[in-house]
């Protein structure tokens, strides 16, 4: 039956960066969707590992600093040298950087890229290895954005990160598929989160964001519940190279 095909029991999901906002949300909807948690993080425990727990799933805490790819492969082993194997991928770690593209400056490049990108991919592989290795598939998912799609303001690192992060999603998935790995992605619309706090502490760009917000409210963390659940089941089997905008409609204006 169709909604046994969501369950994600005896699964584990690996997400990147739930200690807070989008990250947390999408750990708690998996871990109540039935998985068990590898929480990847820069700093130790907190309370997304309590949460998991009261919903009866297992969480281990793997600390990790994902603005080096020198850590993946450590990060994929203490993984599974905890949960034993590994069968959702979320690379949802990530951060900005504002500024005028006139004064940008590199760090603020190298940062953003290798975080969103870089990393992103360098983990999806290794992952995929492991994957293939365990004979079963996987699911991947990446975390893309609004700026997968626009060009943005003030944000040409987060810009050029997120649309990569689309493009490797196809990439990804066009030569996984016959592993049957499948990776998509999520574009999240303007959620309330860190990532967002200087947006909404502006008053005049906070308005005129919102006012474009067909769903007339910014996004929160549970909005992205559903849609990971669903790409990380077997309901998604033959949804593969996706970017699902998740944004209360802000791309059909
Ligand atoms: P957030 O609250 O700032 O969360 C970002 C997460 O990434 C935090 O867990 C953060 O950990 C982690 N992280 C940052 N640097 C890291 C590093 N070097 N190594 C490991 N983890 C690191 O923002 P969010 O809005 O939930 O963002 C989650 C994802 O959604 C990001 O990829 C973001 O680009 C994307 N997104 C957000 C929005 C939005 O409107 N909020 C829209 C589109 C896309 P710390 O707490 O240690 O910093």
């Amino acid at each position: 039956m169709v909604l046994s095909t969501f369950n994600l029991e005896g699964k584990v999901a690996l997400v990147t960066g739930c200690n807070t906002g989008l990250g947390q949300g999408m750990a708690l909807g998996l871990a109540q969707a039935g998985c068990d948690i590898v929480g990847v993080n820069r700093d130790g425990p907190d309370d997304t590992q309590s949460k998991v727990e009261a919903l009866g799933r297992r969480f281990w805490p793997v600390q990790a600093d994902l603005m080096q790819t020198s850590v993946v492969a450590s990060v994929v082993e203490q993984a599974l040298a905890a949960a034993g194997k590994i069968n959702i991928l979320v690379n949802n770690a990530g951060i900005i950087r504002r500024e005028d593209a006139l004064n940008f400056s590199e760090q603020d490049w190298d940062d953003v890229m290798n975080l969103n990108s870089k990393s992103l991919f360098f983990l999806s592989q290794q992952v995929a290895r492991q994957f293939i290795a365990q004979g079963n598939g996987g699911k991947i998912i990446n975390i893309a954005s609004m700026l997968s799609f626009q060009g943005g303001i003030r944000v040409p690192s987060y810009t050029a990160s997120k649309s990569a992060v689309m493009g490797l999603t196809r990439l990804m998935a066009n030569e996984w598929a016959k592993h049957g790995i499948n990776v998509n992605a999520i574009a999240p619309g303007y959620m309330a989160t860190n990532n967002t706090e200087q947006l909404r502490n502006d008053e005049s760009r906070s308005e005129e964001i919102l006012g474009r917000i067909p769903a007339g409210r910014w996004g929160v963390p549970d909005d992205m519940m559903g849609p990971v659940v669903f790409l990380a089941s077997s309901a998604s089997d033959y949804v593969n190279g996706y970017t699902l905008a998740v944004d209360g409609g802000w791309l059909a204006r």
